[in-house]
């Protein structure tokens, strides 16, 4: 193991790059949104998800499978991963700020799953309970070698958040055992859900193992090659329908491409394969071009829970799972390691404030697994297209915002041979080389962000500091990668202000995006903006806003929300139109608009007040 492997105590520790990350604990986020999210991820999150852990099924189905338990197996066939992903939320939080219970639930949970792992090191307690005679023989819908992604994930954060190796021996028989009948036996099968190729890669990163790499190698050139049996889903669904190196856009299921172009870039980074590289960058030009929602979302259909076609981005049908913005952040944060570019930090942010944050209710108890950006008045749909919910059937979601939100810390800076730079303003402190820099900031509310040098190595370095895409340039010019670098002879107690432009801007769609044609949406700094019914004045769907509408920032304490900055913009109110026929005709309706003012709050904030109608997307007058 290396040195440099030691030190980074957070997901991700490539061997090579542009950006070195850092740890979740050498940054510490005190205050702004990330804390809150941090602080009830803690309180309410974990504790909900450790109880749903029982609840759900996934802990007594290992008991089953260790041969302790009664009863018969509850939930999915990736039933597992549920628990795996807790796990490692779990253990994150724990290097984070250790917690009482976590170790021992940690201890508790790796010494089952020991318990129910065979001699031969495979473990899925549904294939081990349900379908004994079935194990390796479905792969297309399996979800085995998923779930074994997802346990070498929990279990390397297990070792580097200090939570011990036990939970790392289970995961090491079971990744040696799909080493063996995978690579070294020459078993040309694939899992239909692409994960472990990246949980691959880190673990070879851990523990230096290169089979661990050139297995997830091996996935990663099978994929496209008619490996995986017919569903009735198509080869699309999974990925299968072109190899890896030739597919030109991101498509079929969401978030098995996004978990993909992960491991992809993994791959490419440890083994110096350029063009395996390019062909994810490709795929990643054209998906933010065509395919991408303006909260950073992704995923138009709900058949297939599938990115649509290119410019298919309707806001109310958007599917935008959870799961597919928590993968997106994961792809972008190896991109921007590989590359050193500020393109995707951006998306980073833009997903992380919007898409991803929505997925949360303010009191950190509920969910969304989908996350369209219209929400009309019906609701019949209301099982996932209504209010957050608890917990769900299928549980993907909840358990993979908790790890993420555990580990934000690592998203936050990096560090290259020439310095330290800050990819996401957040109040804290971040330690890195021998520098540590306080930031104090009220971002995203407000646009200044200032560092103070408490401690520095000596000799010159450079402070850099990305320049939104959505900031007017000030007096800091950023370079070619988005980035303004401050070099100097840094001294203690030296200070630097940044100051980002959060003038509310009107943004208006791609004219090839038919869904939005008409339209406008609002954002202010990193935030989308949406309109919810309880703030307007009349019914919302009657507004249009003026193309020239004037934006005005309104600071407010909102019940159910607590902080926030609303939007009060220039609108019209349309005279309500009855059904009268067909909602044809060969003349525009007749309309007599009343000037109004339209209030827009934060999107990630929605559904937090009652279950009224929602819009990103509003119509201009
Ligand atoms: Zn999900």
């Amino acid at each position: 193991m290396s040195d440099r492997t030691d030190r980074v105590r957070g997901p991700l520790a490539p061997s090579t790059g542009v950006q070195r990350p850092l740890g979740i604990d050498d940054v510490e986020i005190e205050g702004g949104p990330f804390g809150r999210w941090q602080r009830i991820n803690r309180e309410a999150g974990i504790p909900l998800g450790l109880e749903q852990m029982e609840r759900s099924g996934a802990v007594p189905n290992l008991r089953l499978a260790a041969g302790e338990g009664e009863g018969s197996f509850q939930g999915f066939r990736f039933q597992d991963s549920d628990l795996y992903k807790q796990l490692e939320a779990v253990a994150w939080e724990h290097g984070r700020l250790p917690g009482d219970g976590y170790r021992a639930f940690a201890s508790e949970t790796a010494a089952l799953l020991a318990r129910a792992q065979r001699p031969d090191g495979y473990l899925n307690s549904h294939y081990q309970m349900v379908k004994p005679d079935k194990i390796w023989t479905e792969l297309e819908y399996s979800h085995e070698m998923y779930c074994a992604g997802h346990l070498i994930q929990a279990a390397v954060a297990a070792a580097r958040a200090g939570l011990g190796e036990e939970l790392m021996a289970v995961a090491r028989r079971f990744a040696d055992l799909l080493v063996q009948r995978f690579l070294v036996d020459g078993d040309d099968a694939i899992d239909g859900h692409a994960e472990v190729e990246t949980a691959l890669v880190e673990l070879y990163r851990h523990t230096g193992q290169g089979s661990y790499l050139e297995l997830a190698r091996k996935l990663i050139d099978n994929r496209g090659r008619g490996l995986i049996a017919e569903t009735g889903l198509g080869p699309l669904y999974a990925q299968d329908h072109l190899p890896v190196r030739e597919a030109d856009t991101a498509a079929g299921h969401a978030v098995r491409q996004l978990y993909l172009e992960a491991g992809v870039v993994d791959v490419a980074v440890e083994t110096g394969d350029e063009t395996l590289l390019a062909c994810s960058v490709r795929r990643w030009e054209d998906l933010v071009a065509t395919k991408t929602a303006i909260t950073g979302g992704h995923g138009s259909r709900h058949d297939g829970e599938a990115f649509g076609e290119r410019y298919e981005l309707p806001p109310d049908r958007a599917y935008n799972e959870s799961c597919a913005a928590i993968a997106s952040i994961h792809w972008n944060w190896r991109l921007l390691l590989a590359t050193g570019h500020g393109r995707y930090a951006d998306l980073i942010e833009r997903t992380l404030y919007n898409a991803f944050a929505a997925s949360t209710s303010a009191d950190g108890v509920r969910f969304f697994y989908v996350n369209p950006l219209q929400r009309r008045a019906d609701l019949f749909e209301d099982a996932y297209l209504g209010r957050r919910r608890e917990w769900f059937a299928c549980a993907c979601c909840p358990p993979n915002i908790m790890r993420l939100v555990a580990s934000l810390g690592h998203y936050v800076a990096t560090t290259d041979d020439d310095g330290l730079s800050v990819h996401q303003y957040v109040p804290g402190t971040i330690r890195a080389g021998g520098i540590t820099l306080a930031v104090e900031t009220d971002y995203p509310w407000d646009g200044r962000v200032r560092f103070t040098v408490r401690d520095t190595p000596g000799g010159e370095w450079t402070l850099k500091l990305r320049v939104p895409a959505w900031s007017a340039p000030g007096e800091l010019i950023p370079d070619a990668d988005g980035y303004a670098g401050i070099r100097r002879d840094w001294r203690t107690g030296d200070t630097f202000t940044l100051d980002l432009d959060m003038t509310p801007r009107l943004v208006l769609p791609h004219r090839k995006i038919d869904a939005l044609r008409g339209c406008a949406a609002i954002e202010r700094g990193p935030l989308v903006y949406c309109f919810e019914q309880i703030d307007q004045d009349g019914e919302l769907d009657d507004l249009a806003l003026t193309p020239d509408a004037q934006l005005r920032a309104v600071e407010r304490d909102l019940p159910g929300i607590g902080r926030t900055v609303l939007i009060e913009a220039d609108a019209v109110r349309l005279p309500p139109a009855p059904p009268d026929g067909l909602p044809y005709g060969t003349a525009p309706p007749e309309s007599l608009p009343a000037p109004t003012t339209a209030v827009a709050v934060p999107y990630y904030q929605w559904d937090n007040r009652d279950g009224g109608v929602m819009r990103v997307w509003t119509p201009l007058a």
